[in-house]
């Protein structure tokens, strides 16, 4: 691979977006009819035109095989979690003992994978095993180089027989569409010059772990369940608070240096590295985009970083929680909306009117946060994300706005019947005068908030760093277009009604911040008293995964979910399904895993010492010497073995009964009684890499 050396800042112009068939590849090499009709589809969604399509799929394909492709797939991202592929060659038999390479505009718009060993959630019988995959053009097409390969991806939907999601991005499609109706209508009402689709923005910041790949291997748990099972604290860890932000390592550098340019290659615009609060922990940050294709780049970045770990003799752990008592990983979900004017409308303007469409978009936020925080909650439950949300490291399971002390200040006037001037003391006034000007870059910085206003955009903090964030725009787009619709609905009828435009704004927006407020809070997300608080002001804690799942199955998301047309009620109710089992086999695979260490590797390495440590007492008895220590040790020894030896037998049992709960009781008994060992059982004897391995020697 060329690198990009500091001379040449054209080798980056030159390679960022090689590998997209994105829109300059096709000005090259379609019509100008062709082109149009594409780039239109592109910007709008929908299907492509079929009158276009077999010049596109003549002209992706041709650009492709020069790039050395030899097969094509469809891209697709089913309800497991991560990405999908089925591939086909491009050959077709000539008739005469040879082959050329073929694509049809049926394959490019459609693929027929046998989708029977996918989640469907009972949405499908076995005996509709078909599915199929549909290319979404909003998303272009890419070349992914293997070691010895090249193939073209051709993102897309995936669907059952009539038409049921059976994926993450056909409701993440449909949500969009749904968000920006809405937005039109609000574009209406607030007089803007239409010039786009209102769409949604979004910057995934993804923070991941770095280990040496020996240890990885030596570790059954890592390959397995993607978390260490077992593992005592090290005696430092991040107390010295010196990773974040710190010099990068050379080996880590390179990494990053790869990965960046992979990423470039497919245009998507990696911008942020460093080091983050953890040892061996990273992050890096993407420009934001449109939210579809942003997280189809988050969602390749994330297979980039595993492979390209592999090629430097590193493992990439995403998990949520790969090791206990260290911070853990997490996504920030930076979201804002662009409205038909192409402006974003979290952007505290200059103007009144600005100022007004912002404080509109801000209040409908806080509304559709409010009224649906148990969806919100529900999209970020896993049970690796268990580990994290709520311990002192990530936000709590409660989900509170922070807006910082200008905002929360400005809405407290509108509340009390007017806004008149900002804290920083500039004025501000709706519309002609009762809306603020509002400095930017106003907001403080506050950690510990699940949803914080950050400027020009809301940061949703909870979710895992594993998951794909389609799940948390889905909800996001619909509870705001929701908001919108019920707010316009109220403003339309005022304006038919010839009120005062100002005055029904601001009576409209005091109305829902009076009703609203209890889910703003500005204050340290970590703390006791805010959890009583929160509990005094009604708002939801669901502190494990099956708790906050049940907010898929309320009549509340399933009558959202069909008004907006974002997901029917059999299909949300297959996605309950499909999470909760999801939820289910994870429990009860680490539990299996954690028995199998415990039994196989930790036990035998303890018998080992407790033997050595019996026959050194049976000799210093023999030879007539004190030996008080060794008889303390291998009482010590002795009782621990027990414990793990009795945590497997619960584990066991829990399993038999399938009972996570206690799969989960006893596996953190299990690990006490391991962990303890590992800090007496001598050295060389413990069958595990050790924290400090892993987190200090890479
Ligand atoms: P902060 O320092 O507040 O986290 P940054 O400017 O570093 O802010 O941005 C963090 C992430 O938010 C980046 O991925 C960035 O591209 C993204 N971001 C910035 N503006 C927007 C926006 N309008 N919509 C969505 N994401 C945005
Ligand atoms: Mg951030």
């Amino acid at each position: 691979m060329a690198k990009a050396s500091k001379k040449s800042v054209s080798a980056v112009e030159a390679m960022y977006g090689q590998n997209v068939f994105g829109l300059k590849a096709m000005k090259e090499s379609l019509s100008k009819k062709a082109y149009d009709s594409l780039s239109k589809t592109i910007n709008e969604g929908g299907v492509i035109d079929p009158a276009i399509a077999g010049e596109v799929a003549q002209a992706m394909k041709e650009w492709a095989i020069a790039k050395g492709a030899t097969h094509f797939c469809h891209w697709f991202q089913p309800l497991t979690g991560s990405t999908a592929e089925k591939h086909d060659s491009f050959i077709a038999p000539d008739g005469q003992g040879g082959v050329t390479m073929e694509f049809s505009a049926k394959e490019l718009i459609q693929g027929e994978p046998d989708a029977s060993s996918f989640p469907s959630g009972g949405l499908r019988a076995t005996f509709e095993a078909r599915g199929y995959t549909a290319w979404d053009p909003t998303s272009p097409a890419f070349i992914k180089e293997g070691e010895d390969s090249t193939t073209l991806c051709i993102p897309t939907v995936f669907c059952g027989y009539h038409g049921e999601a059976l994926d993450k991005k056909t409701p993440l499609l449909r949500s969009s569409a749904a968000l920006a109706k809405q937005m039109e209508r609000a574009g209406k009402i607030f007089g803007v010059k239409p010039v786009t689709k209102a769409y949604a923005t979004l910057g995934p910041e993804q923070e991941y772990f770095l280990i040496d790949k020996s240890y990885y291997e030596q570790r059954l748990d890592l390959i397995q369940t993607g978390r260490t099972l077992f593992g005592r604290k090290p005696a430092r860890h991040q107390q010295m608070e010196d990773h974040y932000f710190g010099a990068i390592r050379p080996r880590i550098l390179a990494f990053m240096e790869d990965l960046d340019q992979e990423l470039w290659k497919l245009g998507a615009p990696a911008k942020t590295r460093h080091n983050e609060v953890a040892p061996a922990q990273f992050e890096l940050a993407p420009i934001y985009e449109r939210l579809n294709l942003a997280i189809d780049h988050n969602l390749m970045c994330m297979e980039l970083m595993r492979q390209i770990a592999d090629k430097h003799g590193l493992v990439c752990l995403l998990h949520e929680k790969p090791f206990a008592g260290v911070n853990g990983s997490g996504k920030h979900n930076n979201w804002s909306v662009v409205g038909t004017d192409g402006k974003n409308w979290l952007y505290p303007g200059s103007s009144p009117h600005e100022n007004a469409k912002f404080l509109f978009t801000l209040v409908a936020i806080i509304k559709a946060v409010d009224t649906h925080a148990d969806l919100l909650r529900a999209t970020v439950a896993s049970p690796g994300n268990d580990h994290r949300l709520g311990a002192n490291e990530a936000p709590p399971a409660i989900i509170s706005i922070f807006l910082g002390d200008q905002l929360s200040d400005i809405c407290e006037q509108i509340e009390q019947g007017g806004a008149k001037s900002t804290k920083a003391g500039g004025v501000i006034a709706i519309g002609a005068d009762v809306i603020p000007t509002l400095p930017r870059d106003a907001t403080d910085r506050n950690r510990t908030s699940p949803f914080a206003f950050t400027g020009n955009k809301f940061e949703f903090r909870a979710l895992g760093s594993n998951m794909n964030p389609a799940a948390s725009n889905v909800v996001l787009n619909t509870i705001v277009a929701e908001a919108i619709d019920e707010m316009c609905t109220v403003l339309e009828a005022d304006v038919k009604a010839k009120k005062d435009f100002n005055k029904s704004l601001q009576s409209l927006l005091q109305s829902i911040i009076k009703k609203h407020k209890r889910v703003l809070f500005n204050g340290d997300n970590y703390t006791e008293e805010w959890h009583k608080e929160a509990e005094k002001r009604g708002l939801p804690n669901s502190k494990t995964t099956p708790e906050a799942l049940k907010a898929y199955e309320t009549e509340k998301a399933i009558k959202l979910f069909e008004k907006y047309a974002v997901l029917t009620k059999k299909e949300l109710l297959s996605r309950y399904e499909i999470y909760m089992h999801n939820y289910k086999s994870v429990i009860s695979y680490e539990a299996e895993c954690a028995r199998t260490i415990a039994a196989t590797q930790i036990l035998p390495a303890a018998f080992q010492y407790q033997m050595s440590l019996a026959d050194a007492v049976k000799s210093f008895d023999a030879a007539g010497v004190s030996n008080k220590t060794a008889k303390a040790s291998l009482v010590e020894v002795s009782t621990l073995v027990d414990d793990l030896a009795a945590g497997v037998k619960a584990i066991d049992a829990a399993v038999e009964a399938h009972d996570a709960l206690k799969m989960k009781k006893a596996m953190l008994d299990a690990r006490a009684a391991a962990d303890a060992l590992e800090g007496i059982v001598p050295a060389d004897l413990w069958p595990l890499p050790t924290y400090a391995e892993m987190l200090f020697l890479y």
